[in-house]
């Protein structure tokens, strides 16, 4: 009896230490995810390259815009994604590497209720270009509508013009953004140039797509970009990371720190 209780107080014990390791090792693994966006994080906030890019973008969306002819009678629209887009939301990143924590909707909820976002360079001079030369700016972002409010303030804050229940469409019910640019256009709008950070800004083709559909998808369209479709870069998150494995943000995140290795191109030397 004393002998099975005993064997029963090891076993117990074995398991527990085997689980306490793995969590453990899931944390560690954890903050080495984090640590992995720093230098992108670096780019975005200290480099003239990255603020270059932003005005490129912004200054080849004024010219596409221009050039736009809004077909039969219909008014010129510009639909923009709003972050890594139009706000720069890189201190909420640094902040989890600060802590080694994951994205999670209670801390993301918490930094849009702070309305600390900043404008992305030329972003705000563009939407008013837009607005007052003939066009309508439509913000069309995946925040959750629970933050509708504390997202309206942090962009007037900014700056930006028209905001408005009209023009600003948060999700809802679907991440897919296609039925929010339908519901623009048939409220007479030409939608002459789209705006965004990650590919399912510009329409539904690469939507749940894994990367090599996606690049098939942008080959087939690369007339567009610079014409219809304006992109600015964003090397710290987006659909690209889900697109290296199937049911990415599923696995565990020493799994995550393995497929973002497997997916290197390495020089066998
Ligand atoms: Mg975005």
């Amino acid at each position: 009896m004393m002998k099975s209780t005993l064997l029963r107080f090891f076993a117990i014990s074995g398991v527990a230490v085997a689980v306490t390791g793995c969590v453990s090792d899931q944390k560690a693994a954890q903050v080495k995810l984090e640590q992995q966006a720093v230098l992108g994080l670096n780019w975005v906030q200290q480099s003239g390259e990255y603020q270059a890019l932003a005005y490129q973008a912004f200054n080849t969306a004024r010219r596409a815009f221009d050039a736009a002819k809004a077909q039969n009678g219909h008014k010129k629209a510009v639909i923009v994604d709003l972050d890594e887009t139009m706000i720069d939301n890189s201190a909420y990143a640094a902040w989890r590497v600060e802590h080694g924590v994951p994205y999670t909707k209670p801390t993301w909820a918490r930094w849009m209720e702070a309305k600390q976002a900043t404008a992305i360079d030329g972003a705000v001079s563009f939407a008013r270009y837009v607005n007052s030369y003939g066009g309508r700016m439509f913000y069309i972002s995946n925040r959750d509508d629970t933050s509708y409010a504390a997202t309206v303030e942090n962009l007037q804050k900014l700056g930006f013009p028209g905001v408005s229940r009209e023009t600003v469409l948060l999700r809802t019910t679907q991440s897919n953004k296609q039925a929010r640019f339908d519901r623009v256009k048939s409220k007479g709008y030409d939608v002459v140039v789209y705006i965004g950070d990650n590919l399912n800004d510009f329409g539904t083709a690469c939507y749940g797509k894994n990367n090599r559909e996606r690049r098939l998808q942008v080959a087939a369209q690369q007339k567009q970009f610079g014409s219809k479709f304006i992109m600015l870069p964003n090397p710290n998150y987006g659909d690209w990371i889900s697109g290296m494995a199937t049911d990415y943000y599923k696995q565990t995140p020493v799994r995550q720190l393995e497929i973002n290795r497997e997916n290197l191109r390495v020089w066998k030397d």
